[in-house]
């Protein structure tokens, strides 16, 4: 399944009623999910024809990826996901943020 259909049939099961479509979908993307948003703005465009989503903007709010250096202690964004601590060097580092993937919100409207 497309990350966009596991998007829609997620929401699609927690809207509160039935006479309801979506006008806006937010989602998080880490730089580093592997999900490209190109090609998720595609895909929303077109499969979202006849649905509740057509007339729904979708709004993907891109996250850095960040990792902790474990030797000097610094959190540091990696620009180039090369893996390289800029502060001292160490390629000794744990992810914090960029690999997410999930709805931040969405509007509805009755109709
Ligand atoms: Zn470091």
């Amino acid at each position: 399944m497309s990350v966009i259909t596991s998007v829609f049939s997620v929401i699609k099961k927690n809207l509160p009623q039935k006479n309801i479509s979506v006008t806006a979908i937010r989602l998080n993307v880490g730089k580093f999910s592997n999900v490209i948003p190109d090609a998720l703005q595609f895909a929303f465009d077109s499969i979202k024809k006849g649905t509740v989503f057509e007339k729904a903007l979708l709004f993907i709010n891109e996250i850095e990826l960040t990792c902790l250096c474990n030797d000097c202690n610094k959190t540091v964004v990696m620009t180039k996901h090369n893996f390289v601590c800029e502060n001292c060097g160490s390629c000794n580092l744990t992810i914090v943020t960029g690999r997410e993937l999930f709805i931040e919100s969405i509007d509805v409207e009755n109709t």
